[in-house]
């Protein structure tokens, strides 16, 4: 009998034995924990001397008698793990974790199974998020609320198997280099290379890692009273635990939210298990690199470098998450006034981009988050701070507060412009992206823009719908992200090649409210976009395609979903929607221009998508002779009001110094809109 053979026999043994699944594994004493934590911290004489003694059983038993009888650490996350409550959603991932069945990922629903002997590797589509997020575990705090609830001891069964299981099966490779990159790589799994090394770029990456090492903390809290939770378990977990710390310590991410993301959770393990010797290191790391990052990653503006209204919010919830668990365990003296301050001007920009019902544009990476939300942040933000009547205003529904003072708005360093006529939900507002390069999250679609108009959005962003993977996933994923299923302009359809929009003029008050900015969007065709808002009534919008590039110039549309009608003839379209929230676009460009309409997307979350049409305008450019549109927007109730437009350019040809045009909506008078720079 060969040792497999005779381990398979084993363990199958001890299954009918203790009527234990096969998967699970009996959890060992770790006594390398003895040499993890200060055993000179008070509380722990009995601890040292157990240990001294070689009996580390007992030391072990008498260190879980001090975590169960520990006070004085907190969380904000739980106040009183007595006193939790569980969401129905919540109450099903623990469920369904009791058979195996992880919520993984909203986008991949149901759920999979991971069989019963758990397959950790199991990866049924190759999206990496999908095998990336199985390892954040997000099933094991609803089922330590579930277990604190109903007091069944299965959930803490389970967790403490799965626990086990997951230490076993994703082993921590030391000596085979650095697989684990954070980046956006593609997720293949290349043959040649030692699968659990292959693992480890999932399962250790630096953002799971961190993730657990904040959830793990609720965990520890909600299961510690279980007789489940032994004290072989215990010197597992803290040594699980302790690895976890010392890998981010030694992998922070270069950049971005990640980074973020690992140094505030490095903050929650240094507080929360105080008695590591290498805990206050963890904590300052955390604080340090919050501090930094805080000026590296926000602009002077308030705008989080990835241009992603998404992980700006993300990046609020991370410094404010920082700071309760610094005011909760006396420490908040660690964040100097300035970061407080850099907090308050991120929120103030997120509520500006965002729309009426705070709602956000779907730009670069984002999800469509929805106002309800946004009401439970603006009441917590309200909370630090009291001051501003603006976020008191929101958080109360205009019962106190007040409204900024304010309509449009510009943040010129992040390149976010807002036109506004008012705050109710039957404003109208434009929400235009033009800004520096930026992270991953962000998109090529310099000069986009999304509308507001009566309740509802228009010219919606497109979105993301997937991140990153294999094949099909990848293919989506460049749709959604390329130029070209923006609202802007492209050359041959082609993605642009630089995201560095320069601002030539941001005029945000008055009757013509103007915004100009300039973007070399490729090396030979640079793209200067004037956006007029005239009388709070409509757009303009003066598309200038500059340079000896020649091909096609595409100037693209995204249209909203539902009825519309259109004509080649007068290149205009006319929404027919009966929720008053309608508009006309007519496009007007030089002879020989031809509307082309494609298939469009608009995807409001991971893996969601609704049909619309991507509509372009499309001039064939043959020499250095600047392609010139001039589009107009109007918005109105009425899906039968079909205005009259005209628009023409006064000017001679393209001038670097400033466009002159005129104009004339329905019974309007001929406007003449002009800037000189
Ligand atoms: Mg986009």
């Amino acid at each position: 009998m060969n040792f497999h053979t005779m381990k398979r026999i084993l363990s199958l043994a001890a299954a009918i034995l203790f009527g234990m699944s096969a998967y699970a594994q009996v959890p060992q004493l770790r006594s390398e924990v003895f040499d993890l934590i200060d055993l000179e911290r008070p509380g722990m004489e009995q601890v040292k001397a157990l240990h001294a003694a070689g009996n580390d059983i007992e030391a072990a038993k008498s260190l879980l008698d001090y975590y169960k009888n520990r006070k004085g650490v907190a969380t904000p996350d739980i106040k009183d793990p007595a006193k939790v409550t569980i969401s129905e959603e919540h109450q099903k991932w623990a469920d369904d974790g009791l058979k195996h069945t992880f919520f993984v990922h909203k986008g991949y629903q149901p759920s999979y199974n991971y069989g019963e002997d758990i397959d950790w590797r199991f990866w049924p589509v190759k999206d990496n998020e999908l095998r990336w997020q199985l390892h954040r575990h997000k099933w094991f705090t609803p089922m330590g609320k579930a277990y604190r609830i109903s007091g069944d001891e299965k959930y803490a069964v389970e967790w403490t198997k799965q626990y086990i299981d997951w230490i076993r099966k994703n082993p921590y490779i030391t000596d085979k280099g650095k697989v684990f990159t954070d980046g956006p790589g593609e997720g293949e799994v290349k043959a040649d290379v030692d699968p659990d090394v292959e693992n480890m770029r999932f399962a250790w990456r630096p953002l799971e890692v961190s993730n657990r090492l904040q959830d793990q903390t609720l965990q520890f809290q909600l299961f510690i009273v279980s007789p489940a939770f032994t004290a072989e378990f215990l010197t597992e977990f803290l040594f699980n635990y302790h690895r976890h710390a010392e890998h981010i310590m030694a992998n922070y991410s270069d950049s971005g939210n990640h980074l973020l993301f690992e140094a505030q959770r490095m903050i929650y393990a240094g507080t929360f298990f105080p008695e590591f010797k290498n805990a206050e290191t963890w904590r300052k790391s955390g604080v340090e690199i919050l501090n930094r990052e805080i000026g590296v990653q926000i602009y002077d503006d308030g705008g989080q470098y990835e241009l992603c209204p998404h992980y700006h919010l993300a990046s609020i919830e991370i410094f404010i998450k920082a700071l309760d668990m610094a005011d909760l365990n006396g420490f908040r003296n660690a964040f100097p006034q300035s970061y407080i301050d850099t907090i308050e001007k991120m929120i103030m920009f997120y509520a500006n981009i965002c729309f009426p019902d705070f709602s956000n544009p779907c730009f670069s990476d984002a999800k469509l988050i929805k106002g309800k939300q946004m009401k439970t942040n603006f009441k917590k933000w309200s909370r630090l701070f009291p001051e501003n009547q603006a976020i008191k205003y929101w958080a109360t529904d205009g019962k106190k507060g007040a409204l900024p003072e304010h309509l449009s708005i510009g943040y010129p360093t992040s390149g976010f412009f807002v036109f506004r006529n008012g705050w109710g939900k039957d404003a109208l507002q434009m929400t235009v992206k033009a800004g520096p390069p930026a992270f991953w999250h962000n998109q090529p679609d310099n000069g986009t823009f999304e509308i507001w108009y009566n309740g509802r959005p228009l010219f919606q962003d497109s979105g993301s719908y997937v991140y990153a993977g294999e094949g099909e996933v990848m293919e989506w994923r460049r749709w959604f992200r390329r130029t070209a299923s923006h609202n802007t302009l492209t050359l041959n359809h082609e993605n642009i090649e630089t995201t560095d929009s320069k601002t030539l003029l941001w005029q945000p008050e008055g009757d013509v409210q103007v915004f100009v900015t300039e973007n070399q969007s490729y090396s030979n065709l640079k793209h200067r976009r004037s956006i007029f808002f005239v009388d709070g009534k409509y757009f303009v919008i003066v598309d200038e395609a500059i340079g000896d590039a020649k091909g096609v110039v595409n100037l693209h549309y995204q249209m909203p979903r539902g009825k519309s009608t259109n004509s080649r003839e007068t290149m205009h379209f006319n929404t027919e929607a009966d929720n008053g929230c309608n508009m006309k676009l007519q496009c007007f460009g030089p002879e020989g221009m031809t509307m082309k309409k494609e298939e469009g997307w608009q995807s409001p979350d991971y893996m969601k998508k609704n049909k619309r049409i991507n509509a372009s305008f499309n001039v064939k450019k043959t020499d250095n002779t600047p392609v010139r549109y001039i589009t107009v927007i109007v918005p109105k109730e009425e899906a039968g009001d079909n205005p009259s437009i005209t628009a023409k350019f006064l000017d001679k040809g393209y001038n670097a110094n400033g466009v002159k045009i005129q104009v004339k909506v329905g019974k309007d008078k001929k406007k003449t809109l002009s800037y000189t720079l």
